[in-house]
This record gives structure tokens, C-alpha cells and sequence, in this order.
């Protein structure tokens, strides 16, 4: 069971796309052993890639789940393996643990590694099929979508050979492309901060329909009341932004760990796949749309301290199995991926 309810969708596509969410219960606590982390707001402690998590337990649950946030494990509550554990554990070592089986750790950790890039493109290639505004594209998309899941059902070894930074790169193109697909249904000029270091930016209540905010640092930016339908978010860094009253029900390529990453409550509206974080507050703020209030400097001076600290990504490592955990929210490559955080187990 993952922190957050599993939403429903409308279509096919969309539903599709549900299924690429982490399922903690059928997973080996990877994401709890693979990927190093550092000491910083987001994780209390530094731990080598492959060391599991001192709060791990042997049955694959966290010891500490429900009090994550008071315990200085933030970055725990806002990932998501875009399915990518389960994947690993019940389809490639169809069930066979790396603390029963130790002769399968390096694979499985390396395999995991490359399977949760290649979940990560399901994702943004299923949503695409669900935007009507890329169906110029549908069919290309299509077949990126089957190369990308040919090579989810490869075996470990084989998984582990794929040249994941090209795939990405080829994808990339594609996801380009129905960017500037859905972005021009909006009329007028439409903002193009594409990598832009937004930290602490005041955009309360700015009109960003249609943005292109690929990469875009937007840590701990004050977004209430933005408006953000049609806005291109793959990779932007939301960490501690303040979404209350922002309409994101038509961002593109925004995922479940950037929300979560953010702060939000009743009022910020979000896309049907992707569902409201239940440490958000379970209320309508008086600073929603169209209204002013007071900046709270303490999010931004911790977000960019935070971004010092943990804005890394350790590329060269992706074969291995090393791979270095950034905090919540997600940095971003030359070729605007995002990279991974973490996601709360039970
Ligand atoms: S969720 Fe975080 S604290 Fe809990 S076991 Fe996993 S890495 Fe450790």
C-alpha cells in the first residue's frame, strides 16, 4: 500500500498509466537499498548505494512509515518507481528475494536501476497517448511505447546491457514534440523558462498556460493560483513550491513525486492520474486564486539550501546500480529527465 489512494481514470490510456505506480507490497524495498543518500533535510543519514536502509525491515516493510516526515526522512514520502520494484521482484526474479537469494543482488540492484528509467518512459509515453492534442504523434508514440516495454521483459543481463541514456534520448525527441503540440492549444505567448532557476520566484496567481517549464528549478516558488494547464513540468523541481490554489488539471508531464514534493491543499486542482498527498492539509487556504498573502521566506532558504545539497545525479553509475537519491522533486539532465526520489513504504 503506497501513502497515497490509488485514483481512477476515464479512459484506457489513463488507466494504463495508473498501473505504473509503485506497489510496495510485491517489491523488495529496492528503492531502500539501491540508491545511495546523503544527509540533508530530505534524509537524516548517509547511506551507500546498495547498503539497505537501517529502517528496512526483513520483511521489506519500513520501520518508520508512519512517521517518515517527524523522523527527518521527507525525501522517503514523495517517490514513486513508476512500478519499476514490483517489475524487478515478481517479473525479472520472478519472486526471488536479494536477501534469500545474495547471489542475485549486484543484478537485481543494477537491473533495477535501468527497469525504473524505463518505467519512468512508460509513464510520460502513456500519458502522451491520453493528450488528444499529440494524436499527430499517437503513432510514433505507440511504437516508442513497445520498444520501451520490449525491453522492460528482458532478463536481468539483458536489462542491464540497455544503453538506457540513448533509449532516453530517442524517446526525448518524441515527448518534445507533443510538448509543443499540447502548448500551442493555448493562444498568445506562452512562457518559455525551459531549465530556468525559478527558486523562491513569486508567481502567485501568473497566468503560465501553456509554459514550457522543462528542467525549471521551481523550488520553493510561490505558485498559488497559477494557472498551469497545458504547461510542459517533465523534470521541474517542485520541491516545497507552494501549489495551494494552482490549477494543474492539464500540466503534461507532471508526476506523482513532484506533487508530493509540493505543497498543496483542497484547492490546488491536479491531473485525473495523479492523486492529492495526504500530508497535504485537508482544506481550502485563504490564499487561493487571485488573492495575496505573506511569503514564507523559511520554505525558499531551505529549498535552495536544499537544492545545494542534493541537486546531484550520478549518471555514470546507472549500469552499475549505483545511483545517487536526490531529495523530493527531481533534477533534471541535458535531456530534462528527471531523476529519482523516494516513496514511502509500509
Ligand atoms: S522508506 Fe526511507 S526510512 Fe523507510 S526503509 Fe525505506 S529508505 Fe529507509
Amino acid at each position: 500500500m503506497s501513502e497515497t489512494a490509488q485514483p481512477t481514470h476515464p479512459d484506457p490510456a489513463g488507466r494504463q498509466l495508473l498501473s505504473l505506480r509503485a506497489d510496495c507490497a510485491n517489491c523488495f524495498g529496492l528503492c531502500c537499498v539501491v540508491p545511495a543518500f546523503a544527509a540533508s533535510a530530505d534524509f537524516a543519514i548517509d547511506k551507500r548505494a546498495g547498503q539497505p536502509c537501517p529502517n528496512l525491515q526483513q520483511d521489506f516493510r519500513c520501520g518508520i512509515h508512519t512517521t517518515l516526515r517527524d523522523r527527518g526522512f521527507p525525501g522517503c514520502t514523495v517517490y514513486d518507481c513508476f512500478g519499476a520494484g514490483q517489475h524487478i521482484a515478481q517479473v525479472t526474479f520472478g519472486g526471488r528475494d536479494w536477501r534469500a537469494h545474495p547471489d542475485t543482488r549486484a543484478e537485481m540492484f543494477a537491473a533495477f536501476t535501468v527497469m525504473r528509467h524505463l518505467h519512468e518512459l512508460l509513464w510520460y509515453l502513456t500519458e502522451s497517448l491520453t493528450l488528444a492534442a499529440a494524436s499527430p504523434v499517437h503513432a510514433d508514440l505507440r511504437r516508442a511505447l513497445a520498444r520501451t516495454e520490449l525491453l522492460t521483459r528482458g532478463d536481468a543481463g539483458s536489462l542491464v546491457e540497455v544503453d538506457v541514456d540513448r533509449h532516453r534520448q530517442e524517446v526525448n525527441v518524441l515527448l518534445l514534440r507533443v510538448s509543443e503540440l499540447v502548448r500551442a492549444k493555448i493562444p498568445g505567448r506562452r512562457l518559455d523558462r525551459r531549465g530556468a532557476d525559478l527558486v523562491g520566484a513569486d508567481l502567485r496567481t501568473t497566468d503560465l498556460r501553456g509554459a514550457h517549464l522543462r528542467g525549471s528549478l521551481l523550488i520553493g516558488a510561490d505558485l498559488r493560483g497559477a494557472d498551469l494547464r497545458n504547461a510542459d513540468l517533465i523534470g521541474a523541481d517542485l520541491r516545497g513550491a507552494d501549489l495551494r490554489g494552482a490549477d494543474l488539471s492539464a500540466s503534461v508531464f507532471l508526476t506523482q513525486f513532484q506533487v508530493n514534493a509540493a505543497r498543496g491543499d483542497l484547492s490546488t486542482t491536479l491531473p485525473a492520474a495523479l492523486t492529492r498527498p495526504p500530508h497535504w492539509p485537508r482544506t481550502r487556504t485563504p490564499a487561493s486564486r487571485g488573492t495575496a498573502a505573506t511569503r514564507d521566506a523559511s520554505v525558499t532558504r531551505d529549498a535552495r539550501a536544499r537544492r545545494d545539497t542534493t541537486a546531484t545525479r550520478d549518471t555514470s553509475a546507472a549500469r552499475s546500480g549505483r545511483t545517487t537519491r536526490t531529495g523530493a522533486g527531481a533534477g533534471t539532465t541535458s535531456t530534462d529527465q528527471p531523476t529519482r526520489p523516494k516513496h514511502p513504504r509500509r
